[in-house]
């Protein structure tokens, strides 16, 4: 079963999130206090945490880096959940490793929705061979890579880049990251390389005429991403 752990303060909004939450199938857990929430989180091993921003005695943000920084706990989902609205915080948010944002008060469908395409995409099939997400496969020992039916052709930075984007579906990755993880950090490579590659690797993955899944989050950086539809697509309700 999938366990959900909600952290928030609000009485009501516990409720109502905890009532759809478990309507859908889901296990919940709820954590009121910021300060219980790594120990809890270690014990229970949530599958997605919905971080409340304004908690009592910490912010959800330094939770969300904590998360982020705790060996395992580092690749759960988390979606913030906050009163601002600001542009700038919600590319904070992303930054301090939140998977997703929503600004209260919210619809509660569109929670859902958002809590099923995360869920789907932080969990690629990888085998040792393969690393496989939506319709795009790489396989190592060949050195190949597919896009449905057909071969993409990518130089060895692509490749790279694809790999790394591939392991860490739907997150926002920084230029900078990824110019440390991609090109080793060498202080010869200007930022706007990563663009450059990443402009290459889009054109070849799209070359077949498929959806274009490399996002680009401006002033974050680049995700690769099968649902990125709009609200309205994702209403389950
Ligand atoms: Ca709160």
């Amino acid at each position: 079963m999938t366990k959900i752990m909600i952290v928030e303060d609000e009485v009501g909004l516990v409720t109502l999130l905890k009532y759809n939450l478990e309507k859908q199938g889901y296990e919940t857990t709820v954590v009121m206090d910021g300060k219980d929430v790594l120990v809890q989180a270690m014990s229970e091993k949530p599958d997605l945490i919905l971080l409340d921003w304004m908690l009592p005695n910490v912010q959800g943000i330094d939770l969300c880096r904590e998360i982020r920084k705790t060996y395992e706990l580092r690749n759960t989902p988390i979606i913030m959940l906050t009163a601002r609205g600001d542009e700038a915080d919600k590319v904070k948010g992303l930054s301090f490793g939140a998977d997703d944002y929503m600004t209260k008060p919210f619809s509660v469908p569109e929670l859902m929705a958002r809590i099923v395409a995360l869920l789907r995409r932080v969990s690629p099939t990888q085998t040792q061979d393969n690393l496989s997400y939506g319709d795009i496969t790489i396989d190592f020992s060949k050195r190949r890579v597919t896009r449905g039916e057909r071969n993409v052709h990518l130089g060895p930075t692509e490749f790279r880049l694809l790999q790394f984007l591939m392991e860490k579906p739907g997150h926002v990755l920084s230029r900078e990251l990824l110019l440390k993880s991609v090109w080793g950090g060498s202080i010869h490579v200007e930022l706007r390389t990563v663009d450059v590659h990443i402009r290459r690797l889009r054109r070849a993955l799209n070359e077949g005429g498929e959806k274009d899944v490399v996002r680009t989050v401006r002033s974050a950086g680049y995700a690769l991403d099968f649902d990125d539809k709009t609200d309205e697509e994702l209403d389950i309700s």
